[in-house]
């Protein structure tokens, strides 16, 4: 896997430390006597992300499950999302913070703002582990940003590339031959 990758964007420390300063600014934003705060992960790829950010959130929560599918195999263009599993658990009038591993054309965070505002929670937040500026749409926001990067694809911690790389612990790219 190591010989796969060209360079890495930001190493382990950088993501470990910067998740949890995230976390610092998600805690400020829910007090913890306000109850019912629903995390809805958008699997796969916001999975170490998540692991690594409820560990450092001190209020109860709760986590219901959404699959996006906007990357058919072995492509680096994002296409259209589409559902592949729907949220398993009940949102009303809930704070809901939608997490996902990185906003690029917003497709998938447009889908999935649409089908959790249908359900009426009480608030609607998005945290985002990566940001591409120069694609990002003005009328998908997220409020909480890990990190803005350049428009080129990554893998690594969480993200994939046609299945591949999501154990890797740095954000990086890979080897031009290898996409
Ligand atoms: P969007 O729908 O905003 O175009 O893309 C969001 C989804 O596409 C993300 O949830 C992620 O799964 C995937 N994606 C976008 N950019 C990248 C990238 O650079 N690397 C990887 N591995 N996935 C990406
Ligand atoms: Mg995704």
């Amino acid at each position: 896997m190591e010989g796969d990758i060209d360079r890495i964007l930001i190493d382990q420390d950088g993501l470990a430390r910067r998740v949890r300063e995230m976390a610092g600014e998600i805690a400020a934003c829910y007090p913890d006597e306000d109850t019912g705060l629903v995390l809805v992960p958008i699997l796969a790829g916001s999975i170490i992300f998540l692991a690594d950010l409820i560990r450092h959130l001190p209020m109860k929560m709760k986590l219901g499950m959404m699959t996006v599918s906007s990357y058919a195999g072995a492509v680096t263009a994002s296409q259209d999302a589409s559902l592949t599993r729907d949220l398993n658990i009940d949102i009303t009038d809930q704070h809901v913070l939608v997490i996902d591993d990185i906003l690029d054309t917003g497709k998938t965070l447009r889908l999935v703002g649409q089908r959790l505002r249908e359900r009426k929670p009480r608030t609607l937040r998005t945290a985002v582990l990566l940001r591409k500026p120069s694609k990002a749409p003005p009328d998908v926001m997220a409020d909480f940003v890990g990190f803005e990067i350049a428009d080129e694809f990554v893998v690594g911690y969480g993200l994939d590339y046609d299945g591949h790389y999501r154990n890797y612990p740095h954000i990086a790219v890979l080897k031009p031959e290898k996409y």
